[in-house]
């Protein structure tokens, strides 16, 4: 497969823009090639600058559950462009996609409408902070909520449950307030809260899909809930990608566990930049101008991103088997991949949580980050690289979830379960 294009457009951006790439996981660092520049999707495909073809099973990193150009998203947005970009002042579509969000989620009575993710989460903490007035909040190593200063945060040796910033730049004051547990460990969660009577949130991925994709197991989840309560605690879910893509509700739906507070993105903006967190009015009406926590931003509730936000939302709303006919897709997928292996002799950790599919190549069950990083990651380079090859966009770290849209057929997961039969033989017999 030709992609020099690719190759000599990153060697350009790389001069002009850090690593090549606006966000790191892009430049494919952790599996040793160089990135494809694309030039346009088509439903479940990427195609590339040099004009091959890709099934995409990184979909945006999770937003376009209706993969490429979907029509109805892609006409909502282009009629909204005719009405203006941006106004800086309220439009009907800001409360017609906030009465969707509403409507989903049984936790949300109101929301509030952000650009990113990162941004998200960072206003439901300070939301958080200000509701319970105070400051330690609690973190899982290996769940990601963005770039946000005090959440950059990495476990520190030994005893202490209070992290060390893992980014230069990221001053130790500003993260000495954010405790670390273990993913799936309760007694973690109950050292950090012996250690500091100043909690004022836990927050978790419920379903955790930035360490690979690792569910909380539900037994975990409500003890989680039972400790907050006990200590005055908020429960924020961060679901920015488990929203609309794990299950229709939202964890709360699948797990029985309701959180105080949910932050959403990526499908919510149907490839738009959105975000979104949202409560139960008591907690919402802190945040100003109704309350004295601030929050703002220039194009948060953008009416072309909120377009598209609505169509992605309404299209779910009325179709909502979509989401088991993509979990049985998904499930075909990975059972398919790991059979393929085993008869190689290679053993695949496999699980799906609607849309999202995940796999390790690993001979123990993943429950946490340490599990997750006893991963081969050598042999994930191999496979990435070779099914690449084969035309199939897998992202390009082991430490991501994979995500199929409504544009995957079954032939599509029968040709990509093909493939790995070949790639994961020529990568037996190669060893
Ligand atoms: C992607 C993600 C974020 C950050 O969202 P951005 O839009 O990239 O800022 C936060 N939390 C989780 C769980 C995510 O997956």
């Amino acid at each position: 497969m030709n992609r020099e294009a690719s190759k000599v457009a990153f060697e350009e951006a790389q001069n002009l823009i850090p690593g090549g790439v606006d966000s790191p996981v892009r430049a494919f660092k952790s599996v040793g090639g160089t990135p494809i520049f694309i030039a346009r999707g088509e439903g479940a495909y990427l195609v590339d600058i040099d004009g091959n073809r890709y099934v995409d099973f990184v979909q945006s990193w999770g937003p376009l559950l209706f993969g490429h150009r979907d029509e109805t998203i892609e006409k909502a947005v282009l009629d909204a462009v005719k009405n203006g970009l941006s106004f800086g002042a309220p439009t009907l579509a800001e409360t017609e996609l906030a009465k969707l969000v509403v409507s989903f989620f049984d936790s949300i009575e109101k929301v509030r409408f952000v650009s990113s993710g990162t941004e998200a989460v960072m206003s439901a903490i300070r939301l958080a902070r200000g509701f319970t007035n105070r400051d330690d909040i609690l973190k899982f190593t290996g769940c990601y909520h963005g770039h946000s200063d005090a959440l950059l945060v990495e476990a520190g040796s030994g005893a202490a449950t209070f992290g060390h910033p893992s980014s230069p730049g990221v001053p130790a004051d500003f993260t000495k307030h954010t405790l670390l547990a273990e993913y799936n460990n309760i007694q973690s969660v109950k050292e950090c809260f012996a250690d500091s009577k100043d909690i004022a949130c836990v927050i978790i991925e419920p379903i955790a899909g930035n360490m690979g994709l690792v569910p909380a197991d539900k037994e975990f989840l409500h003890e989680l809930r039972r400790i907050c309560d006990e200590n005055g605690t908020l429960l924020i879910f961060d679901e920015v990608m488990s929203g609309f893509r794990g299950s229709l509700h939202g964890a709360e739906s699948i797990t029985g566990v309701t959180p105080d507070i949910v932050t959403l993105g990526k499908v919510i903006g149907g490839g738009m930049p959105v975000g979104a967190f949202g409560a139960r009015k008591e907690i919402m009406n802190m945040l100003s101008p109704d309350g004295p926590v601030y929050q703002a931003g220039t194009l948060s509730g953008n009416p072309v991103a909120m377009a598209a936000g609505y169509a992605a939302l309404s299209k779910l709303k009325q179709n909502a088997r979509v989401m088991t006919v993509l979990q049985e897709r998904a499930t075909r997928l990975v059972h398919g991949m790991r059979n393929a292996a085993k008869e190689q002799g290679i053993t695949m950790q496999v699980d799906v949580r609607g849309s999202m599919f995940g796999f390790f190549f690993n001979e123990h069950e993943v429950k946490n980050f340490a599990d997750a990083c006893r991963s081969d990651t050598g042999l994930f380079a191999k496979f990435h690289s070779a099914m690449l090859d084969e035309g199939f966009y897998f992202a390009c770290s082991l430490y991501e979830t994979g995500f199929i849209s409504t544009a995957t057929t079954d032939e599509m997961i029968e040709a990509t379960i093909a493939a790995s039969e070949r790639v994961f033989k020529a990568i037996k017999s190669g060893q």
